[in-house]
């Protein structure tokens, strides 16, 4: 029986291990992928971590994993379900082994939506990308497109007009759906065109993205922007079928959860992407992760 078994080897399970292991507690550490975990290895580049500027996504997770492994024990393995009885937890791998805790961080994370056209995958990393906090200060004075029409799109092609030339707006409807606030600031940035009833075709180029194609989806007419960077602010889908129907979630399926990373069940705590929380970056998945190992060190001591 583990006092801590944290399922996701990324920054946040990864930084819930390094604090719980040096609190000497016996914790486990279930990541679905063998080497390393983490969404961040598909990164060409990191320039926001605290103290390690300019490192590849890859080299950073391999750093965290090397770190953490001196405080906790490892398993490859996919978790397919958690159960809770009498006080202890049940958690399920997909070739049926059951493991026991008393306690349970979840750090499944969240993946971005994709586009699904081409060129999308094969550029992720090079111009195309999902993140303009993380990426936006590689496009200064460049131009980009940021493709979406909520909340974080406008959000994004706002932050991306202080840094870019020229920032296109492309939506697939012929109105934003964002915020009036978001919505008004967009109309009066002149650096912004806003492009609507855009269906995005392709995305184009060879080492990097040079060019998007699109078309009007009421003329069906087609254009080709010369562009530099693709930002893709489409939502994402947070990684919690496994505790769907234990826990309570907000309406887009993110975990509920404070600072301190307690959840609506006793024993089962959340850390990271997953949870409901307004910045999803490296920096507050660690920092998650951290909070989350002192919550458990202080409800197993309760317990006793
Ligand atoms: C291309 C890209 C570039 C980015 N660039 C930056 C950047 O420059 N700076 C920055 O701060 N942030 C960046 N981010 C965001 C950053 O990667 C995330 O905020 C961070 O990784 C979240 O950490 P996490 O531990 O919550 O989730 P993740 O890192 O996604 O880790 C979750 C882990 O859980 C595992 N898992 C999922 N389900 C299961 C299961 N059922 N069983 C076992 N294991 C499971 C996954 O395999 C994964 O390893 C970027 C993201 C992407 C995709």
């Amino acid at each position: 029986m583990y006092d801590i078994v944290i399922i996701g080897g990324g920054a946040a399970g990864l930084c819930a291990a390094l604090y719980a292991g040096r609190a000497k507690l016996n914790v486990l550490v279930i990541e679905k992928y063998n080497i390393t975990g983490s969404q961040i290895i598909y990164a060409n580049e990191v320039d926001n971590y605290l103290g390690i500027p300019s490192v590849t996504g890859f080299e950073l997770a391999s750093k965290f994993r090397e770190h953490a492994s001196k405080e906790a024990e490892f398993k490859e393995g996919e978790v397919k379900n958690i159960k809770k009885d009498n006080n202890r937890f049940t958690i399920t791998l997909a070739d049926g082994k059951n493991i026991e805790s008393k306690t349970v961080i979840i750090a499944t994370g969240a993946v971005h939506n994709k586009l699904g056209v081409k060129g999308e995958e094969e550029l992720t990393g090079k111009g195309v990308s999902y993140c303009a906090t993380c990426d936006g200060a590689f496009y200064r004075g460049k131009n980009v497109v940021v493709a979406g029409g909520g909340d974080t799109a406008l959000s994004e092609a706002l932050y991306l007009s202080n840094i870019c030339k020229k920032v296109y707006l492309l939506h697939r409807r012929s109105e934003l759906r964002g915020s009036k606030a978001y919505q008004d600031k967009i109309k009066t940035t002149e650096n912004i065109e806003f492009i609507g009833n855009a269906a995005i075709d392709e995305i184009k180029g060879d080492a990097h993205v040079s060019a998007l194609v699109y078309h009007d989806k009421e003329t069906g007419s087609q254009r080709e922007l010369s562009i530099d960077g693709v930002f893709i602010a489409i939502g994402m889908k947070p990684d919690t079928d496994i505790v769907k129907d234990i826990v309570s979630m907000d309406e887009y399926g993110y975990i509920i959860a404070g600072e301190d990373g307690k959840t609506s069940v006793d024993g089962l705590f959340v850390a990271g992407d997953i949870r409901k929380k307004n910045l999803r970056q490296l920096i507050t998945a660690v920092s998650d992760g951290a909070n989350c190992a002192a919550s458990v060190e202080k409800y197993l001591n309760s317990e006793d």
